[in-house]
């Protein structure tokens, strides 16, 4: 068997066409505001590539960025003023925070009418009593892969590998809500390949470059990838690729000094599952599309309309 690539692009694109429909019809520029503390690059890179987004679909967006010298009072400070600025829409604190700050304390001071991501305390409560809510943006953008692949959920056997906050549990509610039946999966889970080969859809939210491998996957599942990885090492990537994908991968490694994996050997994949979504060019794409999409049913329901 070989795995129909889904295209996190395609669908993505598709989504942000809708959004941008959405914005246009508005009669005014929804405003999101993304606060960056200190210089991760890769939260450099995420955070521009989220501003840019916005702009793309007529959504007003800024970069706040404090060196990570600021304090936790400060920092709440600034939060505090974008929830009473009136203009604003959209508030997301890119993580992961400097050590010192508090991100808990930070996170459930923001406006949860504001809160894009959806982990204010508020939002992950109404999503898991079923009530309308600003919905963390991975998981959701998981689901719209399934749905937009015409991949049947109702019914079927997820399993999910991973139980972060921002990932594998609100991906089991949102699961849930669809009527799958649902098993999370953990670092203390027993025989984990025994539970994840029962999947009809199999998600892994794990953080460890190529973990889920043949052993894990039923023939025919399908595999979502939610994992990004940097490779560095140039024999990890011979244990994930073959052929002309691994060349583009240590070309990669070459010139770029890494390059990006998921959760799951891709070659597994391919050869077992019958969905698999790549990585790059899968969830990724979706998480800022979702965002993109939060931040406009943010203004609606915050303006009443
Ligand atoms: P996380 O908070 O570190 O959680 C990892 C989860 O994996 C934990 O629940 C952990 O179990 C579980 N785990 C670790 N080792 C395991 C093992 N050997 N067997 C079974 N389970 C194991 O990670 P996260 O924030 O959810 O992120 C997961 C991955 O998704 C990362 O690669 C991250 O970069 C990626 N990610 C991607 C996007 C996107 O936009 N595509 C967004 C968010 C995250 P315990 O709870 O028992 O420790």
């Amino acid at each position: 068997m070989t795995a129909r690539i889904l295209s996190g692009k395609t669908i993505a694109d598709a989504i942000k066409a809708e959004v941008a429909e959405e914005s246009a019809a508005l009669g005014f520029k929804a405003c999101l505001v993304v606060v960056r503390v200190g210089e991760d690059p890769a939260s450099e890179v995420y955070v521009s590539s989220k501003v840019r987004t916005a702009a793309d679909l007529g959504i007003t967006s800024r970069e706040e960025h404090f060196a990570d010298d600021i304090t936790q009072e400060q920092l709440l400070h600034i939060v505090t003023l974008l929830n009473n600025d009136d203009d604003v829409d959209g508030i997301l604190v890119q993580l992961p925070l400097p050590k010192g700050i508090d991100e808990k304390a930070v996170l459930e001071a923001i406006d949860p009418a504001k809160d894009v991501d959806g982990f204010h305390p508020l939002n992950v409560g109404r999503l898991s009593l079923g009530h309308a809510s600003l919905v963390p943006c991975t998981p959701a953008g998981v689901i719209e892969i399934l749905k937009r692949s015409d991949i049947p959920i109702a019914g079927q056997h997820a399993v999910i590998v991973g139980r972060s906050n921002i990932v594998g549990k609100p991906l089991a509610i949102l699961l849930l809500k669809e009527n799958a039946t649902v098993t999370i999966c953990h670092s203390k889970t027993k025989d984990l390949s025994a539970v994840t080969r029962q999947a009809d859809i199999l998600i892994a939210a794990i953080g460890r470059a190529g973990f889920i491998g043949e052993e894990h996957i039923g023939e025919g599942a399908t595999v979502i990838d939610v994992g990004i990885n940097r490779v560095t090492d140039t024999a990890d990537a011979a244990r994930f690729f073959e052929g002309e994908a691994l060349v583009k991968r240590l070309k990669a490694i070459e010139t770029r000094g890494s390059t990006l994996v998921g959760d799951v050997n891709p070659t597994a994949a391919m050869a077992k599952a019958a969905n698999f979504t790549p990585v790059p060019g899968g969830v990724g794409l979706l998480t800022v599309a979702m965002l993109m999409k939060n931040t406009i049913t943010a203004a609606r329901l915050r303006r009443k309309i």
